[in-house]
């Protein structure tokens, strides 16, 4: 037998059976395995030219101090960012905390009071609601400045009501429309670039000023082309996700038109200011090198994502994405019937990790989440969703979302320990 299963079953304790399953499983996935490697050599081989083109040099990852005035790495590393993303300008820096601040940064810097902010592809992701101010109007939200707000669903189809946006639009003119390109925490599927573009037509034509926002966590390099490519005005996202490739400690970006990075800008530093100073005292050599990883890394974490569907869809697991479904982001959802069996998943994905295998996670009450929630995270970089890693909140229903993986091979032995402690046998 193959010395991957060999080893699998005697250090790893995975039974035969789930082995043969596997085999089977992988079968079905090569052709979108391929797809998939397509997707990535297309996009490892414009990552490289960009690097060509700006003439990457060892200078470039040198750390800098205090102001940082004329820094050369964070200068090149913002000049890849809108090459490869294909915009005028963009803002990356390791002081941009996470995801989240990166889309507070966009919000802030462009909305003023009277102004309507709408998203278009329904509720955003959770850690919007306080930015926006949904619900209770949070201290120093936008609702709290008079900025106002209204969110358009999506259709039946989990797409967006392309008639409603144009309506929309066309009688409130709103300051900015925001559409989130991954499913996240959701049940709906994500959103292609092609409906992203589709959207972006729709709203320049019935309101020309409208910027559109992309929150475009998880969807980078999912696909051969990026939704700066497809009209919207700005992406945004984080380091430690699929731009990062597994080595960014830390960051976020925010890449579109010149003319609205400089207002995002003075928000970021101060006005007057903008993006000419932010030093970093570390090398900057992890975000290039990842960056340059970033297309395999996802890759890598669609593989995974993949394997999970076909493997657990096997077992008789409702999943999402379906295995060979279109994807636009990296997360991966399977569906559970009791609190047991997603604890159960969440757990065994913990013991396939490099880092932190001997812990085993548990329910918590996380600030922000109406349930307890259960996080799996064997991550060198904590909190990086682009490494392996399974969340599920404890509700019905109970569904544990999965995503990343650095290597593929460390998905597959997660998601057979994980499918092992179900203890079900294919149907
Ligand atoms: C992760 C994520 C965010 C927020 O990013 P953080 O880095 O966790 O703050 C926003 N939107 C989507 C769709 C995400 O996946």
């Amino acid at each position: 037998m193959d010395r991957f299963y060999e080893l699998l079953q005697k250090e790893y304790g995975i039974a035969p059976k789930y082995c043969d399953i596997a085999q089977e499983v992988e079968q079905a996935c090569t052709p979108v395995f391929q797809q998939l490697e397509e997707t990535k050599a297309f996009n490892q081989l414009k990552v490289l030219q960009a690097f060509r083109k700006l003439r990457i040099a060892p200078a470039h990852f040198a750390p800098s101090y205090g102001y940082g005035y004329g820094d050369i790495g964070r200068e090149k590393l913002e000049a890849l960012f809108s090459e490869i993303f294909d915009t005028e300008a963009a803002l990356v820096r390791p002081a941009i905390a996470s995801g989240t601040h990166a889309l507070a940064l966009v919000l802030f810097g462009l909305l003023h009071r009277g102004d309507l902010c709408m998203s278009a592809s329904g509720r955003p992701y959770d850690t919007l609601e306080s930015i926006i101010g949904i619900g209770e109007p949070a201290e120093g939200s936008l609702a709290s400045l008079g900025v106002e707000y209204i969110q358009l669903e999506l259709n039946k189809e989990q797409r967006i009501d392309l008639p409603a946006l144009e309506r929309l639009c066309k009688g409130k003119k709103p300051a900015l429309v925001m559409l989130q390109r991954s499913r996240g925490y959701t049940d709906r599927a994500s959103l292609t670039v092609e409906d992203i573009g589709q959207a972006c037509a729709m709203v320049k034509q019935s309101s020309p000023k409208t910027v559109v926002l992309v929150d475009n966590c998880y969807g980078e390099f999912t696909d051969v082309w990026e939704p700066t490519e497809a009209g919207a005005d700005l992406i945004a996202g984080s380091l430690i996700k699929n731009p990062g490739g597994g080595l960014a400690p830390t960051g976020g970006y925010i890449a579109g038109r010149a003319e609205l990075i400089e207002k995002i800008s003075y928000r970021l530093t101060s006005p007057g200011i903008g993006g000419e100073v932010g030093s970093y005292a570390a090398s900057y050599m992890p975000f290039f090198q990842g960056l340059f990883l970033a297309p395999h890394v996802v890759c890598e974490a669609l593989k995974g994502a993949v394997f999970t569907a076909a493997f657990f869809n096997k077992l008789g697991y409702s999943v999402s994405p379906a295995f060979d479904e279109k994807r636009s982001c990296i997360i991966q959802s399977v569906r559970f019937e009791k609190a047991e069996e997603v604890i159960a998943f969440c757990q065994a994905i913990q013991t396939v990790s490099p880092v932190d295998s001997f812990a085993v996670p548990e329910p918590w009450d996380m600030p922000g989440y109406a349930h307890p929630v259960i996080m799996a995270a064997g991550t060198f970089v904590q909190g990086a969703s682009i490494e392996l890693s399974a969340d599920a909140p404890i509700r019905p229903p109970y569904i544990a979302y999965m995503q990343g993986g650095l290597v593929y091979e460390q998905v597959k032995a997660a998601v057979m320990a994980a499918a092992q402690r179900q203890g079900k046998d294919a149907v």
